[in-house]
């Protein structure tokens, strides 16, 4: 995946994103055993979460999220699913704004019911108010002890599944803690129940199978059981004992739709995902293993072809993507990974066509229109700049908390000889990417450059004067 920032980009996840991060690593470390637990432990503190950005994977993200949210009645409240880069299945909920899916959950699941399943179970919390009342319990305990009670939990899940009492954990810390654990404990597995209940409900509301659901539990729940090693953060965060996948299943089976399936239309476009995941975020052998040449179908055939351009030879990925197009001669994807590959194999100004194409396809899609700013900017040509302005800042509209948009806006000025403009613009780019001190330092030339009083100099007034870093810059 383009982890250098391009279509696919990643970047560095908020602090209270890492917090959990951390947590969640100490939790499975401590289930999996010493072995793991340096391992896993350091990766999460110093790597971060890498977020995936990708227009084809958020759009059909929303089509399987909107409905379910709309029949909870949260459809006003603007929900954004965030695709983090892990490999691991997880899924969760963490501020009431945003649904946080693993590329690792994408990928394992069969089905588009089965991630809606999965939506619809994490918008029960979200409904529920759940996280706030975590984090309200969670706020009456110490830092460390916090550490303790996650790392309890973890062993106490993993006791209770492998047939154990689940006091291993309990046993493992002091008395007045593993009290609170087991409260907290119970917390959780209300929580969760509730959560099922409301899952199954916003499924039926929307004339939804809930079998995806009770599959990938399923699913989940057995690989704990066979493999003690690892354990998937998502069953962490949500206990999974038999009694509640058995209560869940009894109670999706009364839904009227339960044998109903995803359309055809919608399989083909999961499929999709899952090979463009691959081909981004595998090895060439496994790709190649995953969907051999004998494969035909327009998934494997899109796997292979991104995987020859992040791997191999440039001419031979863009034979590969010209017989995509050929198939499906409207998608907008296909035009997209096409100019992104040329634009990374050093051609932009022959990345400009297929670009343009993939932003009038794909209509207002502002990822897109980033990377078609991008190539114009790469090309050179000053006549081009006045384009990629255009663009970016129809661009950034939709998508205020870019840094990548800012930086190639003041990329885009600074072509036409506009610094003013291009000081105002690497200022966001700075602000956005949470570097305040740039920031300041840049609007404040800005300002000097820019009328006393314009709106551009009144947003550089702005940024000079911010008195703590935007704490929602990275993660948006
Ligand atoms: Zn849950």
């Amino acid at each position: 995946m383009s982890l250098s920032g391009t279509t696919i980009r990643t970047r560095r996840g908020a602090p209270a994103a890492r917090a959990i991060a951390l947590l969640t690593a100490i939790a499975v470390g401590a289930a999996a055993g010493p072995s793991t637990i340096p391992a896993r432990a350091q990766d999460a503190a110093t790597r971060g979460l890498p977020v995936i950005r990708d227009a084809e994977i958020e759009q059909l993200l929303r089509d399987y999220a909107q409905p379910i949210l709309r029949a909870a009645g949260l459809a006003k409240q603007n929900v954004r699913v965030v695709v983090l880069g892990d490999r691991s299945f997880n899924a969760f909920v963490m501020d009431g704004r945003h649904i946080f899916v693993n590329a690792g959950a994408l990928f394992d699941a069969k089905t588009p019911n089965e991630i809606i399943g999965v939506f619809a179970h994490e918008t029960g919390h979200l409904a529920g108010g759940h996280l706030q009342r975590l984090r309200e319990q969670l706020a009456s305990a110490q830092t460390a002890s916090i550490i303790a009670l996650m790392a309890g939990i973890g062993m106490a899940v993993a006791g209770a599944r492998s047939g154990g009492s689940g006091n291993v954990g309990a046993a493992a810390i002091m008395a007045p803690q593993a009290a609170i654990m087991r409260s907290l404990l119970a917390y959780v597995r209300t929580q969760e129940d509730q959560a099922d209940h409301a899952g199954v409900k916003f499924l039926n509301a929307t004339g939804q199978s809930p079998r995806g659901m009770v599959d990938l539990f399923k699913r989940l729940s057995n690989e704990v059981l066979f493999n003690s090693r690892y354990i998937d953060p998502y069953m962490q965060s949500h206990p999974m004992p038999a009694d509640r996948v058995a209560a869940l299943e009894t109670l999706a089976r009364s839904s009227p739709y339960w044998d109903r399936k995803d359309s055809p239309e919608l399989q083909l476009r999961h499929d999709l995902m899952r090979a463009k995941l691959s081909g981004f975020l595998e090895r060439p052998e496994s790709v190649a293993n995953r969907y051999p040449l004998g494969d035909h179908s327009l998934p494997a055939r899109y796997a292979r072809a991104i995987s020859t351009y992040r791997h191999g030879d440039l001419r031979q990925a863009l034979t590969q993507i010209d017989g995509l197009i050929q198939v499906e001669p409207n998608n907008p994807y296909f035009y997209e990974l096409k100019g992104q590959a040329l634009l990374e194999g050093g051609k932009p100004a022959e990345a400009v066509a297929p670009l343009r194409q993939a932003v009038a396809l794909a209509h207002g899609t502002p990822l897109i229109e980033i990377l078609l700013a991008q190539a114009l900017n790469a090309t050179n040509n000053p006549k081009l700049a006045e384009e990629a302005v255009g663009l970016l800042r129809t661009a950034i509209s939709r998508e205020p908390e870019s840094p990548e948009a800012y930086s190639q806006l003041a990329m885009a000025y600074g072509r036409k000889g506009d610094l003013a403009n291009a000081d105002l613009s690497s200022a966001q780019a700075a602000f956005t990417r949470g570097d305040i001190k740039t920031a300041r330092q840049l609007a404040t030339r800005a300002k000097t450059r820019l009328p006393i009083g314009s709106p551009a100099w009144v947003r550089a007034d702005d940024i000079v004067n911010v008195k703590t870093p935007n704490s929602n810059a990275g993660i948006q």
